[in-house]
């Protein structure tokens, strides 16, 4: 009996701060993108979520592991959070928030007094509220580095890519679908501007890839395929970055992914002449710290999402990365020659978690070199 009643209340509570009260409208001056700020009611008090004014204010949140203490870094400042506390530690400062900081599911939910305190005396310059609405001056925020990225869906049109051999699915199609999914998280979620070098099942040379993202003056290219092997037990993910320095595995895949050069027409095979490449290599190099990087973190979170094999990262000189004068990196998702696998990518979640994997590392790196340049 005791124990229902605990069941109940914990429901009870549970539903009590799912009730969204009210909405803010959130704009951003200089910047097309709008978003919205929920407020919650909690026994009629007004509540938000920690996560969410991290989220509209580009920022992140640490909680302490006992869950007593939150720090949310928003607009380069830093503002504390105690569990059940009515203040909020901002500079060397303690301001009043008039009710107690509530933490439900793991959750930290801060008074929505909060937004008083931005707006008249934490960031008066940069957040403006009337009635319903709040204005954040983005020029202000983000100055950031990484804002235009190009993902590379490889192959298509008359060059299939790598084609399964128990489902027959081609590399072409399942790379599409993973661009696609991560050019709208990047977009929705981080506010940078994402180009796909193709937007359809149609043929773009590996030229005409790179000269896109450089003429879009991107700050990241990315290039999305599926491995294959002769030998249908392979299988796992890897991601490589430019290189002259190579394995003979990494060798492999390279010829692999070059071999496109024989769908393309005379025109575009005479740019890759050799002097094109000592220059390319030249342009290149400049990213090689950033791109070995980019290529770590994206390896790393690819496996854990999909609970692949982790091949780990490899250098290479793929003919699609060369022409690239920005941190450049080539992921093979994993093998379809593999029936196993072939099946994983088959899946949209498979799919889904793989283009995960790709933003949150957009993202981390992102985090990393904007704060530092
Ligand atoms: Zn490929």
């Amino acid at each position: 009996m005791k124990r229902k009643v605990i069941y109940l209340l914990v429901i009870f509570i549970f539903f009590s701060i799912s009730l969204v009260a009210k909405e803010y409208q959130v704009s951003y001056v200089n910047s097309a993108r709008t978003d919205y700020l929920a407020v919650f009611d909690y026994f009629g008090k007004k509540y938000l979520d920690i996560n969410e004014l991290s989220r509209i204010f580009e920022g992140d949140v640490d909680i302490s592991s006992d869950f007593q203490k939150a720090t949310l870094n928003i607009l380069q400042e830093e503002l504390t959070f105690y569990f059940d506390n009515n203040w909020v530690k901002f500079g060397e400062k303690n301001y009043n928030l008039h009710d107690n900081v509530q933490v439900i599911g793991g959750v930290y939910f801060i008074p929505e007094y909060i937004l008083k305190l931005f707006a008249s005396n934490f960031f008066p310059n940069k957040l403006n509220i009337e009635n319903d609405k709040i204005y954040i001056n983005i020029t202000e925020i983000n100055n950031y580095t990484i804002r235009r990225i190009v993902i590379d869906p490889g192959h298509g049109g008359r060059d299939p890519g790598a084609v399964g051999r128990s489902l027959y699915l081609a590399e072409k199609h399942l790379v599409l679908d993973i661009a696609k999914k991560a050019k709208w998280k990047l977009e929705s979620r981080l506010g940078v501007e994402v180009f796909l070098t193709r937007e359809g099942d149609e043929f773009t040379s590996l030229g005409d890839r790179t000269e896109f993202a450089n003429q879009k003056q991107a700050d990241l290219f990315v290039s999305l395929h599926c491995n294959a092997a002769w030998n249908s037990k392979s299988n796992g993910t890897e991601v490589f970055y430019l290189s002259t320095a190579q394995s003979d595995e990494a060798r492999a895949v390279q010829a692999l992914e070059n071999q496109v050069i024989k769908f393309e027409d005379e025109e575009s095979k005479s740019r890759y002449s050799d002097l094109d490449f000592i220059l390319y290599d030249m342009r290149q190099a400049e990213h090689l710290k950033e791109s070995a990087d980019l290529a770590k973190m994206c390896q790393k979170r690819l496996v854990r999402k999909l609970q692949t094999k982790n091949r780990g990262v490899k250098q290479a000189n793929f003919y699609v990365l060369r022409g690239a004068f920005m941190p450049a990196i080539l992921v093979e998702v994993a093998f379809v020659s593999n029936k196993y696998e072939e099946k994983k990518l088959d899946s949209s979640d498979f799919r889904n978690r793989a283009a995960e994997a790709i933003y949150e590392s957009v993202k981390s790196f992102k985090e990393k070199y904007d704060k530092s340049m």
